[in-house]
């Protein structure tokens, strides 16, 4: 199987052409979301950006294993005042098994996907159901005298693992400066050098997420998940590995040394990183105040929003970007988006209607080829979308009679409209609440009638359509002009 498909490789830090250790199959692993809280834009982006390269891998004919990992154990996400790890905490404070605080995130994370039009992985492991995996790995990573026991937890030996080898072969990071900057931090004591990082935690007698080891009852480091779990279902080595820019160092850094140490070889072939999102030019982040949720993003439900934005239309704001480009929300660029996202469906919602011509005005085939050429140049969606864009305007000027078309250009341009947009860019129409015109229909029946139980007398009635609809949060406003109605958010 050929393509020209290339892809910027983090690892070799340039443009390669892909090629797949055993084509047609392809074995891809992202890490996926700390599940604790609900996601913000920021996760959006990894999600929206994985979710276009595994589109466009099965549009080429690449069967592709996707594996997306749940991170429930061992993570950083631990709370400022006690250090305990939150899902620890919150299910002790609530009295919950943790594996349900996990499942009430993972099935909001889950609502949050399904919203944007990701596709599910082929996949979705979880940290805490490869405990035995983890534990092999870390033995094996100690047979090979990379890593040593300390006080019930084991540590990976970044120092003795960067005589043989290179720490920081991904990042670019010497591991002299990092020894310097590394902060003091839980464990420091115990390690032989800051750099090193844990690959086995003994459990505090307070966390009640353990597990028994030869070591301790604890729990595993964050960066063993993901290179036990990459091994367990995609091999020892396999050709993508994907993830937020946040997470090359030390996260991709650790589980590169983690899998040549257990395994002799380097994991991964080809290293793909989105770039960050920032809110009108900051960094987000719960501190900040502005980490908006992606449920109060669908509603609307923040100072910082001027109106609520669509899933689709955050999903189309994401594509409107190279994901190595850096992306920056405003209410603007949103509402920019929004509006473009409409005439890109009104224009497809015309093809059908076209007339056709003997001879065509304008070269669709090299539309097509361009969009194609943006994807296979390290999946290009912007460029990829003014060529849809081109489309749009072709479209328009054949219905205003400017252009003509032939019918077989007709049916390669609504191909290509159909691949790209709905396929590839997985963008699909929305039913807006409000603008729906049945809705409205309906909405205008229901107040003619309440508005007829009124001049008789009949306020029983009246109010019972008032309240009904207020369960609805719907808001009924009596004017000069007559009822009017609204959502009530
Ligand atoms: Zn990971």
């Amino acid at each position: 199987m050929e393509t020209k498909l290339v892809v910027y490789n983090t690892l070799s830090r340039k443009k390669e052409t892909f090629e797949p250790m055993n084509p047609p199959f392809v074995g891809m692993y992202v890490c996926g979301p700390t599940v604790y809280g609900d996601g913000h834009l920021g996760h959006a982006r990894p999600a929206v950006t994985f979710d276009l390269v595994y589109r466009y891998l099965l549009h080429l004919g690449y069967k592709v294993r996707y594996v997306r990992n749940i991170t429930d154990v061992g993570h950083l996400e631990h709370d400022a005042d006690s250090g305990e790890d939150k899902i620890a905490k919150k299910a002790r404070l609530e009295q919950l098994e943790p594996m349900e605080v996990v499942q009430h995130f993972t099935d909001r994370y889950h609502k949050n996907m399904e919203s944007l039009n990701v596709l599910s992985p082929s996949i979705e492991p979880k940290a805490s159901g490869h405990i035995i995996e983890q534990i092999d790995m870390i033995k094996k990573i100690l047979n090979a005298g990379f890593a040593y026991e300390v006080g019930g937890s084991v540590y990976f030996d970044v120092a003795k693992y960067n005589q043989s080898h290179h720490y920081g072969i991904l990042s670019g990071r010497v591991l002299d400066d990092l020894m310097a900057a590394t902060r003091e931090l839980e464990g420091q004591e115990e390690k032989r050098n800051p750099a090193d990082f844990a690959l086995w935690k003994k459990a505090q007698p307070e966390h009640i997420m353990r597990w028994p080891s030869p070591w301790s009852k604890g729990f595993p480091g964050w960066h063993l998940e993901c290179s036990v779990m990459g091994t367990r279902y995609l091999g020892e080595q396999f050709d993508i590995h994907g993830g937020g820019m946040d997470l090359l160092f030390p996260h991709h850094e650790s589980e590169i040394a983690q899998s040549v140490a257990a395994n002799g070889k380097a994991p991964v072939r080809y290293w793909l990183h989105n770039n960050m999102i920032t809110l009108n030019g900051q960094k987000m982040g719960k501190s900040l105040g502005n980490a908006i949720s992606l449920f109060d993003f669908f509603a609307g439900n923040h100072s910082l929003l001027e109106q609520p934005y669509s899933p689709i239309t955050i999903r189309f704001f994401i594509l409107q970007a190279h994901y190595r480009s850096t992306l920056d929300f405003s209410n603007e660029a949103q509402k920019a988006a929004e509006k473009g996202l409409k005439k890109l469906f009104t224009a497809i919602a015309t093809i059908s209607k076209l007339s056709v011509s003997d001879r065509s005005t304008s070269d669709i085939h090299g539309l097509r080829q361009k969009c194609y050429d943006a994807m296979d140049d390290d999946f290009n969606s912007p460029i990829a979308i003014a060529g849809l864009f081109e489309g749009v305007r072709i479209i328009n000027s054949v219905r205003d009679k400017k252009e003509t078309i032939t019918s077989n250009d007709l049916e390669v341009l609504k191909k290509t409209m159909n691949d790209f947009v709905f396929g590839i860019l997985g963008l699909k129409e929305e039913e807006s609440r409000a603008g729906s015109e049945i809705v409205d229909e309906l909405m205008k029946t229901i107040l003619t009638l309440r508005q007829k139980a009124r001049e008789h007398k009949d306020f029983e009635t009246s109010d019972l359509i008032r309240d009904s609809l207020a369960k609805l949060n719907i808001r009924i406003k009596d004017t000069k002009e007559g009822a009017e109605w609204n959502f009530d958010d």
